[in-house]
């Protein structure tokens, strides 16, 4: 009955652009075979179950083998076959209408032309030079059938010798794909793209070593674990299993610290299970990523456009039939399923940290480090996450204690609400390099915020954005009774003379700092406050910050650091410097300041407790002081 035909594309040259185009993304062949033999095998099942398949199901593994000798790669399945009339109507007839349009649009995007048009089977023209189907249907009576294609729209289908029912997929492995024939090639793909796959794949033999080498045991090796956890009822499963297959998603990483087992039937289909990681390292944050899954067959660890972007920190498994694969990303992110599927994350993840933090605010708080990172992105990114996460985020101060941003606000509000009505929030950045500004702060009876996170500071704009009346700022942006001003400042009586002096005085002893330029204020502050202080202004300091971590921005982080070094103008030791040099020109100022180490030492002392003292300047200064002893 040998039957010769031409395959029904409208493009009659569908292989080369198939050869072509789908280039990059070649190892998906094996990922659209295995997955057609394993739903071939669960559709006997299903007809097993509804009593229209009557025989012996028997075991139904699909395998995959290698013939190097032949050149052949074989994927075979024990499931329904298919009968000649189903071979042309599957297999001959692929239906796509406007096909060049298509191809035209995605020719650079392989995935999208194989899913939109169920060219699963045809990917396998991508690495082979023929392929040969050897099939036998399930049905009663049904005869074996053979179609071979060589890769032109030509096809021969003729009568086959097969005795068992299911379908063997034949491919003669082209010149240029020849590591499709090897072993550990296989075995990598198959154990990414197949891993969890509802039926038993067998891939040659389970090895054992024997005196010093590795022999073939009797044992089919199954290559995958058909049962995972995520399709799993999650009442039948302990917190170890759950560690367990995060182990097994991510070998050698630190335990996870919580997790969460989705699973939703209805308005879409999604099952899988998020764990929370311990944020140690960045390495570790890029290594492990979401696994995407569509009924337990790998798609992607890319999971951008369809979980939001903060949840992407987040490590796992999600396994959704409704998220469209193979389209482009730009045509994820507007479609509706996934949106949908989106926002039910991100609420099932506000809802798990919200529970974990009432039922058990003392782990919430021991793990808020590693969370931190976490829920700030996710509420700088996201609106609806951050009205739910204001609940649960916490501020850490400079003693360690935690606060709810409602707690917060209570304990600074009577001491810390300046004379407009608001609320300061002081920050220190660096426990150690702040350390005399935060000290100065407590003495006053203020508390500080330990703001040292990647994100902290785009929190504290966000906060001010969206808590009335308040400001954030560093506890070295300002002196202290600027930083939260409760009365109107003591006016500044200098001369522009008396300033020019000043200004010269102190500037000609400022050593050079790389990158660092300093601007001499007059401030008129309490005799017993320090004489001299560098303070940095925090609008330009927080632009500054910001350009380093976005582009468009550089002009800021160009520009050198600013620094005010503030000179308290009724403390003892300036007062005496300004009679010192009243009247004097500018050279006489100088040479004064050079000669009395009492100015080049205020101003190293300032800048030493600033940490800004360093190299030769810190050299300079340790000499100029170990000979004073
Ligand atoms: P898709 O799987 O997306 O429908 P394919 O091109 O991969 O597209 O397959 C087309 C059709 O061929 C399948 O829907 C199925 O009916 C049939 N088919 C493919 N492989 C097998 C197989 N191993 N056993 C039985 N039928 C198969």
């Amino acid at each position: 009955m040998q039957k010769n035909g031409k395959i029904g594309v409208t493009t009659e040259n569908i292989f080369p652009i198939i050869k072509k185009f789908l280039y990059s993304d070649h190892e998906i062949f094996l990922r659209e075979l295995v997955s057609n033999a394993v739903d071939a095998s669960q559709k006997l099942k299903t007809y097993a179950s509804l009593g229209e398949f009557k025989g012996e199901l028997g075991e139904l593994t699909v395998s995959v083998k290698i013939d190097k000798d032949n050149g052949t790669l074989t994927i075979s399945d024990r499931g329904i076959g298919m009968t000649t009339e189903e071979i042309d109507k599957y297999i001959n007839q692929i239906a796509f209408s406007s096909a060049n349009e298509f191809l035209d649009k995605y020719k650079n995007d392989a995935n999208s032309i194989i899913g939109h048009f169920g060219l699963g089977f045809y990917s396998s023209f991508m690495v082979s030079k023929k392929v040969e189907i050897i099939t036998k249907s399930f049905k009663e009576g049904a005869d074996a059938v053979k179609w071979s294609c060589d890769g032109s729209p030509e096809y021969t289908i003729e009568k086959a010798e097969k005795p068992e029912r299911g379908t063997d997929i034949i491919l003669y492995i082209d010149d240029e794909n020849k590591n499709f024939l090897e072993t550990s090639e296989i075995d990598k793909l198959l154990k990414k793209y197949c891993r969890f796959l509802p039926i038993p794949i067998v891939f040659g033999k389970k090895t054992e070593w024997k005196d010093g080498k590795s022999i073939d045991t009797e044992e089919d090796n199954i290559i995958n674990d058909t049962n995972p956890l995520w399709t799993r009822k999650p009442s039948d499963l302990k917190d170890e299993d759950y560690k367990k297959f995060y182990q097994e998603l991510y070998p050698f990483s630190d335990e996870p610290m919580f997790w969460i087992h989705l699973n939703v039937d209805y308005p879409f289909k999604l099952t899988g299970i998020l764990y929370f990681p311990q944020i140690k390292s960045n390495v570790d944050m890029n290594r492990n990523k979401i696994q995407l899954y569509s009924n337990q067959v790998f798609v992607t660890d890319s999971v951008e456009g369809i979980v939001p972007e903060f949840l992407t920190l987040m490590h796992g498994v999600l396994d959704s039939p409704d998220i469209p694969l193979n389209v482009s990303r730009s045509y994820l992110q507007s479609d509706h399923n996934v949106k949908k599927i989106s926002n039910h994350i991100t609420k099932k993840v506000a809802d798990r940290l919200e529970e974990i933090f009432k039922n058990d605010r003392t782990q919430f708080e021991e793990k808020w480090d590693s969370l931190k990172l976490f829920v700030e992105y996710g509420m700088l990114t996201d609106d609806k996450f951050y009205d739910r996460a204001q609940k649960f985020c916490l501020l850490k101060n400079t003693a360690g204690r935690i606060f709810t941003f409602e707690e917060y606000k209570t304990l600074i509000s009577s001491n810390q609400t300046d004379k407009d009505g608001t609320l300061v929030y002081l920050y220190s950045s660096n426990k150690d390099e702040q350390y005399s500004y935060i000290g100065t702060a407590i003495d006053k009876g203020y508390d500080v915020i330990l703001f040292d996170g990647q994100l902290d500071v785009h929190l504290a704009g966000m906060l001010e954005q969206k808590l009335e009346k308040s400001r954030f700022v560093r506890v070295d942006s300002d002196t202290i009774n600027n930083l939260i001003s409760k009365e109107e400042s003591k006016e500044v009586n200098l001369t522009d003379k008396q300033k020019e002096e000043l200004s010269e005085a102190f500037s000609s002893q400022l050593p050079k700092l790389d990158k660092t330029d300093f601007v001499i204020d007059y401030k008129a502050l309490d005799e017993k406050e320090q004489p001299i202080q560098i303070t940095q202004n925090e609008f330009m300091r927080r632009m500054k910050e910001m350009s380093a971590m976005q582009t468009g921005m550089s002009f800021y982080g160009e520009m050198p650091n600013s620094y005010n070094l503030v000179l308290n103008i009724e403390h003892p030791l300036i007062k005496k410097i300004m009679m010192d040099i009243d009247g004097k020109d500018k050279e006489a100022v100088s040479a004064y300041a050079t000669e009395s180490a009492n100015i080049r030492q205020l101003i190293d002392l300032a800048l030493l407790s600033n940490g800004m003292l360093k190299g030769e300047a810190l050299n300079k200064f340790i000499k100029r002081n170990m000979a004073k002893i």
